[in-house]
């Protein structure tokens, strides 16, 4: 088990609070179909969900936490989701996709299921570390519940 710095984590836990904020003030509730997946899937609260339809995924301005970010080879700018807890930020050519929202959700599920950003971003972070974005277990149950999304959203 890597040891993450604490103030690390702190600033991460900072940034990860303020984007889901904004994706649960501003975002849209889950749909019917969407509710119906995230239970497929255990999230314990798909009421809580909102989804934010952006053109560019929240930026890391701390110019600190960006240099460490780079420095392990993590970018997710170019995304097509970015799940922060209850607020999943889908970019808006990627919306169609039903495998993106499946996969997402499936990070708030591990987000509930770790109890919490603070906690999910440690448990992240150290995988991804450790294991790399591809092959860490995370990651690979999400991709995993992709197809669930075709199967219940269709397409
Ligand atoms: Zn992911």
């Amino acid at each position: 088990m890597k040891n993450i710095p604490t103030e690390f984590l702190d600033s991460l836990v900072k940034w990860f609070a303020y984007h889901q904020s904004i994706a649960l003030k501003t975002g849209i509730k889950l749909n019917p179909r969407q509710i119906e997946l995230a239970k497929a899937l255990g999230c314990l609260k798909p009421d809580n969900i909102r989804i934010l339809y952006v053109d560019d995924m929240p930026k890391v301005k701390s110019a600190v936490l960006r240099e460490i970010m780079d420095q392990a080879g993590f970018n997710f700018g170019d995304a097509y989701g970015l799940c922060l807890g209850y607020g999943i930020f889908i970019k808006t050519d990627g919306q169609g996709d039903p495998r993106v929202l499946a996969h997402e959700m499936t990070h708030t599920l591990q987000f509930e299921r770790l109890n919490g950003a603070r906690n999910f971003l440690e448990v992240y972070v150290q995988q991804f570390l450790v294991y790399g974005y591809t092959s860490m277990p995370l990651e690979k149950e999400a991709r995993l519940n992709e197809k669930l999304g075709t199967k219940i959203l269709g397409r």
